[in-house]
């Protein structure tokens, strides 16, 4: 089986590599039915990663311009959706709703001015480490807390359609063997937010961008959690969190693959018509 779709994609107007045509020129030569671009929502600091100075009005328009050229044509349908961080003013995040298809809410900061400098999870790896042992004591599972009630609280409070890498702050535990991810404490912290969040009623995606870019084994939700998530009878949708598009499609069937051992009976991707959503059994 094929899931044909992608709701996490990005372009050169935010951290992506390449542009919104040579994504949807790879989208119809692998036979996409929907493709949904989700660029990083400008958010008021650290500019270079995300769609400031004029980059997210300027991305609209092109994709709304490209949406009424492709309406002409073949697809994919076009969703013209953002992928907005936790730190990003909730006022924004209300008019981004009202304006974009959807949202994908994800926390990629924990902070965003540490000595005058913003710092992500999957960001860089010294300017984490500082923080952790200035702020934290070196404690890391408290920066994990702290990383874990962000997003609990963005979910609950904003709800975004999607809910973004669920367990990133993973990337460096398994990148540089900072702290133990099968660990008990870690465990339980992880799962507790998941309960938490479940009554976001977000889509949880299933993300295989780590993996493309080689620094994760395995999807983020990891296995456990994914099964968790089941169990509670959340949903799911599938993305590349696509940087290039020669990787539009990377890890999307395997993770079919990999839901359905799980025990999941459908997916959701990204509809062909008006509605945001169509479920595919697997
Ligand atoms: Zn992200
Ligand atoms: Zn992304």
């Amino acid at each position: 089986m094929k899931f044909l779709s992608n709701a996490h994609t990005h372009t050169p107007y935010c951290d992506g590599k390449s542009s919104l045509r040579e994504v949807i020129r790879e989208a119809r030569r692998l036979g996409f039915v929907s493709l949904g671009f989700s660029g990083h929502a400008d958010q008021g600091f650290d500019f270079d990663y995300s769609m400031s100075d004029g980059r997210q009005a300027a991305y609209e328009h092109e994709l709304r311009a490209l949406r009424r050229e492709l309406n002409t044509g073949e697809g994919p349908r076009l969703w013209i959706g953002l992928e907005q961080d936790a730190l990003v003013p909730g006022a924004r995040m209300m008019q981004n709703k009202a304006r974009f298809d959807y949202i994908l809410g994800s926390t990629h900061y924990l902070t965003r001015d540490f000595h005058g400098q913003a710092v992500a999870a999957d960001g860089r790896f010294d300017t984490l480490q500082s923080y952790v042992w200035e702020v934290f004591s070196g404690d890391w599972m408290a920066m994990i807390q702290r990383y874990y009630d962000l997003h609990v609280s963005m979910l609950l409070g904003d709800k975004p359609d999607i809910i973004g890498h669920f367990d990133l702050v993973r990337k460096w535990a398994e990148a540089a063997g900072l702290f133990d991810a099968s660990s008990m404490a870690y465990r339980q912290i992880a799962f507790s937010a998941l309960e938490k969040a479940f009554p976001c009623g977000g889509v949880l995606e299933v993300n295989t961008g780590g993996m493309a870019r080689g620094y994760l084994k395995e999807t983020l939700p990891s296995k456990e959690l994914l099964a968790a998530w089941r169990e509670m009878g959340g949903q799911v949708t599938v993305t590349s969190d696509c940087h290039n598009a020669a990787l539009l499609d990377f890890g999307l069937d395997e993770a079919l693959v990999l839901l359905r051992a799980l025990g999941y009976r459908s997916v959701q991707r990204l509809g062909t018509g008006d509605e945001l959503w169509e479920t595919l059994e697997l």
